[in-house]
């Protein structure tokens, strides 16, 4: 299963991830989910509430109101994003432990090295089997095998 996302969404997550550093920044995926490719269409930030370099929590009503506008766009609420300032671009403990949607995908971009930023993208299963998915930027919308 191939994750396609816009070099634009990516930057808007990753300009928001050295914005909200040292703290995780968070937000919500939104796009359309095919057989074998999900193409991403709007990343949405939101507050952490939490403002800890080490977890996240949203806040409910913003994603409420997220959720709706993701309706009325037409599409599909496919996960969610978070950013691991000092840590690798995989699941923590916490967020295994957290994970309640085995459907959702978790995307998660680490800023350890801060020159080379990475994003990947996952499913969780049962809060601990975790499966990694192949991410493809692209630019203006193209998209090439
Ligand atoms: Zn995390």
């Amino acid at each position: 299963m191939i994750v396609k996302l816009d070099q634009r969404l990516y930057e808007k997550m990753l300009a928001q991830a050295k914005e909200e550093f040292p703290n995780e920044c968070c937000g919500l995926v939104a796009g359309e989910s095919g057989e074998d490719i999900i193409e991403v269409k709007e990343v949405f930030p939101m507050t952490n509430l939490d403002a800890s370099a080490e977890h996240f929590s949203m806040d409910p009503k913003e994603q409420f109101a997220v959720v709706k506008e993701i309706r009325c766009l037409g599409y599909d609420l496919l996960g969610n994003y978070h950013s691991h300032p000092f840590t690798p671009s995989r699941p923590s403990y916490e967020d295994k432990r957290l994970a309640y949607d085995e459907g959702a995908i978790y995307f998660i971009l680490s800023l350890k090295k801060r020159d080379e930023p990475v994003l990947n993208a996952f499913k969780i299963k049962g809060r601990s089997e975790v499966t990694k998915l192949e991410v493809k930027i692209v630019e203006g919308g193209e998209f090439n095998e």
